[in-house]
């Protein structure tokens, strides 16, 4: 029996990345942007899709901004993937086992099995936040052989 890839899951809860972007908006937010840098609820929406500009100390952000989302250039519906897969299976997941699932290389997924770690407890509260929300598990556990 052949296992569905995670991903396929992913992409019909969260078909576009501005599906992934308004859901870590809406649980890092509440929709209510802020600045990452001073906190301000000051901003106007850019013309560049997902990006903020704060008028108090004039920088521009998205809501990726200090997240384990920040600059990467994997597609967020694969971080999601990874992150489910890593709660369901913390003990046993390999960056080999990431990479075959996710479709990736395996330094990428090491990196991003790096990336989640400290995010549990740097960005807590982020984190937390997804895993209470649920919205992006499909709670699967891997096969390991
Ligand atoms: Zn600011």
């Amino acid at each position: 029996m052949k296992e569905l890839s995670p991903i396929t899951d992913i992409y019909k809860k969260f078909p576009a990345k501005g599906d992934c972007i308004r859901y870590i908006e809406k649980i890092r937010w509440s929709n209510k942007p802020a600045c990452p840098h001073c906190h301000s609820h000051r901003v106007s929406p850019m013309k560049r899709e997902f990006r903020y500009h704060c008028n108090s100390c004039n920088v521009s952000f998205s809501v990726t901004v200090k997240t384990l989302f920040h600059n990467t250039r994997i597609p967020l519906q694969k971080w999601f993937a990874a992150i489910d897969l890593f709660i369901q299976n913390e003990k046993i997941l390999s960056s080999r086992k990431l990479a075959e699932v996710l479709d990736i290389n395996k330094d990428t997924a090491w990196t991003m099995i790096g990336r989640i770690r400290e995010a549990k407890s740097e960005y807590g509260y982020l984190f937390a936040k997804i895993v209470e929300t649920g919205e992006i598990f499909i709670k699967r556990k891997i096969r390991v052989e």
